[in-house]
Order: C-alpha cells, then sequence, then structure tokens
C-alpha cells in the first residue's frame, strides 16, 4: 500500500507537470509575440517617418519651383518698383527652400534612427524565435519523457493494486480522495505523524509486528496506519525505471 502511495504521488506530480505543459508553450509564444509587436511597432514608426521626409521633400520642391516661376517672370518685368518685389519674393522663397531642406536633412536622420531600431528589433526577433523555437522543443522533450514516465507509473500501480484486497483498496481510494497522496500515516514514537494523535500502544504492537494483518486507522484523522520497523522489509524502496526516468 505504501507502493501505492509513493505511485500515486509520483503520478499526480507527473499529471500535474503534464498539464501545465500547454501554459509553459503558451508563455514562450507570449513572448515571441511580445518581440513581434514591437518590431511591428516599429516598423510603423519607419513608414511614417519616411511619409514625414517625402512631404518635406516636397515641400522643398514646391519652394524651389515657386522661386523659378518668380525668376522666370522677372524677364517681363517693367518697373523697378516692381523689380524690387519680386525679387524680394524670390529671396523669400529660397530661403524658405533652405529651411525646407534643413528639416529633410533632420527627418534623414530621424529615419535612419528607427531604420536602425528596426534592424535592431529585427535581429533580436530572430535570436528571440531560435531560443523559443529551441525552448519550444525542449518542453515537447519533457513532455513526452513525462508522458512516458506517468504511463509507466500508472501501469505499476494498476499491478500493485491487484495485490491489494478489494475492501482495503475501497478504503484506500476513499482516504485518499480526502487527502490526496497522503492516505497512509506513519506511526513514530506512538503518533500519528499526519495529525500528532497518539496511537494507542497495542495498536502500535500490532503495526510493529511482521505478521499484522489487520488495518489500523488514526482516530482522529482517519488515515491508514503504518509503522515502518516491518514494513521496509516488506517492500524495499525501490528505484525502479520510473524513478530513473524522472531524472
Ligand atoms: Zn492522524
Amino acid at each position: 500500500m505504501l507502493e501505492l502511495e509513493r505511485l500515486d504521488q509520483t503520478t499526480a506530480a507527473l499529471r500535474a507537470e503534464l498539464e501545465g505543459m500547454p501554459k509553459r508553450l503558451r508563455e514562450a509564444d507570449a513572448k515571441l509575440s511580445g518581440d513581434r509587436a514591437a518590431l511591428t511597432s516599429a516598423k510603423e514608426a519607419l513608414t511614417h517617418s519616411l511619409g514625414e521626409r517625402k512631404k518635406l521633400e516636397l515641400d522643398v520642391e514646391q519652394w524651389k519651383g515657386r522661386a523659378n516661376k518668380y525668376r522666370e517672370q522677372s524677364s517681363s518685368i517693367k518697373t523697378n518698383e516692381a523689380y524690387k518685389a519680386l525679387q524680394h519674393e524670390i529671396a523669400g522663397a529660397e530661403a524658405e527652400a533652405s529651411r525646407a531642406e534643413d528639416r529633410v536633412l533632420e527627418q534623414m536622420m530621424a529615419v535612419e534612427e528607427v531604420e536602425r531600431r528596426v534592424k535592431r528589433l529585427e535581429a533580436e526577433l530572430k535570436e528571440s524565435e531560435k531560443a523559443i523555437a529551441a525552448e519550444k522543443r525542449q518542453i515537447e522533450a519533457q513532455f513526452a519523457e513525462k508522458k512516458k514516465s506517468w504511463e509507466t507509473a500508472t501501469a505499476e500501480r494498476k499491478a500493485i493494486a491487484k495485490k491489494i484486497p478489494a475492501d482495503m483498496l475501497d478504503l484506500y481510494e476513499r482516504i485518499a480522495k480526502k487527502h490526496p497522496g497522503h492516505a497512509l500515516a506513519l506511526v513514530r514514537d506512538g503518533q500519528c505523524r499526519a495529525c500528532g494523535l497518539r496511537v494507542l500502544p497495542h495498536m502500535v504492537q500490532l503495526l510493529e509486528s511482521d505478521n499484522n494483518e489487520e488495518l489500523f486507522r488514526c482516530e482522529s484523522c482517519g488515515r491508514i496506519l503504518y509503522s515502518l520497523e516491518p514494513i521496509p522489509q516488506a517492500t524495499p524502496p525501490k528505484e525502479s525505471a520510473t524513478g530513473a526516468a524522472n531524472h
């Protein structure tokens, strides 16, 4: 029965790990989608930056075009005053064109910065993808291994359960429902180690005798009592295939 409980604990722990695997895979994917989102927003920023640069370049062309138009008009000017006014317009348009050119240069630097950011994020994403793919492969390999261990332990448990009388097994299962993995309680120094209640001396004596076939339950917590004195000889601690596969 101790072996049964050990296997129940093993399978429960394995099941918990197996059930946690999809979450671990999702977490790995979530990490990746964060990196992808960062890259997407950087690319959007780049598109916006390029659009701004285009707009500013058009500004330059417009002001230059205007200055040219004024220059063409200057040949047909009759009065000195009109000529002066036109010269003033030309100078103004050229100054605007030059200011717009400065803004284009500034914007080009901004574009370069965003381009560097996009490149860096692309490289980082590639690294993340590699790392996450490796992590997922590892999780999947662990899953397969744990699943095998679980199957082995489950089969072993079935075989052991068969050897236990039906009423005993039934009792064990009922207590195990209330105390999963801890339906049995060790008696040491005359106490139930699960709840601390004193166990009657004659019960301890019976538990410690080699030929005891009777089941005793703790009067307080209801667990099935056992003593380690005779049991180790009956079921030596087993580092079987299941135990080894866990490491
Ligand atoms: Zn107890």
